[in-house]
């Protein structure tokens, strides 16, 4: 069988891998930190937010029926009865008609009364104001709950939790959530060129990139992640490691994944006992890629090129992490783009081009970053997309219709 024959075209990646994810258990935190945490449960409302109706503006609160034909010729004149201010509890107060009562901004509106003219509308005179313009009624008027209703499931189980979120939590006085527990992730680099950042160095060796791309990835998706070190290209040393790693629910390796002498991750693995599901992806870079489940775990074999493992974090780890903890979000915003320059591609496997998109004229256009080696770990800086060519798809010329996918944005 040729080689080529073993790639798994990516969206029937996405199937094995979501079929395989197995969710973490649920447990009970503070909503305060709640912050990129999955709920396990519907909060419903058990208040109506706001809780009376209040007001927008600074201003004074009158009946519509006095004001609404008021004009330059025909002023209206209200007696100014009283105040209310934010906090104030006076929503029973009844207001007559023919009056007017100074409100702030947040105040309960009291009965009687639906409109409130700011006081930049009005002039205001020691003991009454005068009204010479119309407002439409319940202007500036805030209902009881048209924020939220009791009753209301405004957040729902699968929901990740943002500053909104947390936000609706402290309005409703939920304290408690029941929330999915982080993934724990354990990272291995793999190979013995790797070195770590400040220590000596030989020609010929590499710093170890991977291992932080990948910590930092793991904190922004929402999991725990242990950093192993570094296993040298022998089974031995893999194998060790590996099993320092069988603690953890999900385990990733870089590098040791293509068809190397030294690239030993999947048979050492295999040997672990991993069921190998996946060998080696359709899609460029990232070739060189290996998925693996046993009984309690995921394993990622990806590949050793930075740009290659950066790519497989955020499309395959990303929704592996998402969906054990109960997520549902998992596609990034995708936009047609018009491509500003040729590609040049051979038919085969899907490229994921580190793109840059600008919007001209109310059209979204992209390039590339420049040079496209998975080697080229600046793309992924430079770029604020990727720029996606379908597998059966040849070169791209300028002008053409592509599709861009928005990574280093935040929503899921
Ligand atoms: P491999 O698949 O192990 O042959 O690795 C492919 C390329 O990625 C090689 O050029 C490696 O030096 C490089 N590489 C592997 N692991 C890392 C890492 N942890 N950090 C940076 N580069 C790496
Ligand atoms: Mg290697």
């Amino acid at each position: 069988m040729k080689k080529e024959e073993y790639l798994t075209p990516i969206e029937d990646a996405f199937e094995i891998i979501s079929k395989a994810v197995k969710k973490t258990e649920i447990e009970t935190i503070n909503f305060i930190d709640g912050y990129n945490r999955i709920l396990a449960e519907d909060v419903v409302s058990q208040i109506s937010i706001p809780p009376l109706n209040n007001s927008a503006m600074d201003g004074y609160a009158v009946h519509f029926s006095d004001i609404k034909d008021s004009s330059g010729e025909n002023p209206v004149e209200l007696k100014i009865i009283g105040e209310m201010q934010a906090g104030g509890d006076f929503a029973n107060e009844l207001v007559e008609k023919g009056s007017a009562i100074r409100i702030m901004t947040g105040a309960p509106v009291p009965r009687g009364v639906d409109v409130v003219i700011p006081v930049e509308n009005l002039q205001e005179n020691s003991e009454t104001i005068i009204v010479t313009s119309p407002l439409k009624e319940y202007a500036n008027i805030r209902f009881a709950g048209e924020d939220v209703k009791i009753g209301q499931a405004v957040l729902k189980k699968g929901d990740k939790l943002d500053s909104p979120e947390i936000g609706l939590l402290a309005s409703m006085d939920k304290q408690f959530i029941s929330v999915y527990k982080k993934p724990r992730v354990a990272i291995i680099a793999t190979g013995d060129e790797i070195v770590e950042p400040g220590m000596s160095v030989k020609a010929g060796q590499i710093r170890n990139s991977n291992a932080y791309t990948l910590l930092t990835d793991m904190k922004k998706y929402g999991a725990e992640p242990t950093y192993l070190g570094i296993a040298d290209d022998t089974d031995e040393n893999l194998k060790n490691k590996l099993k320092q790693a069988l603690d953890f629910d999900i385990i990733i390796t870089t590098g040791g994944v293509s068809f190397g002498r030294y690239d030993l991750v999947k048979d050492v693995v295999k040997d672990l006992g991993f069921n190998i599901k996946i060998e080696a992806m359709k899609m460029k870079p990232g070739k060189p890629f290996v998925f693996g489940i046993d009984e309690k775990r995921l394993f990622f074999g990806l590949p050793g090129n930075p740009v290659s493992t950066m790519i497989a974090s955020s499309l395959f780890v990303r929704r592996a992490i998402i969906q054990s903890m109960g997520g549902k979000k998992v596609e990034k915003p995708q936009f047609d783009a018009i491509l500003k320059h040729d590609i040049k591609k051979k038919p085969g496997r899907k490229h994921y081009n580190r793109g840059f998109f600008t919007v001209e004229n109310e059209t979204i256009y992209v390039s590339t970053t420049g040079e496209q080696g998975s080697g080229i770990l600046r793309s992924m800086n430079e770029a604020n997309c990727y720029l996606i060519v379908d597998e059966e798809i040849a070169n791209v010329k300028s002008g053409s219709k592509v599709k861009i996918e928005l990574f280093k944005h935040m929503e899921i």
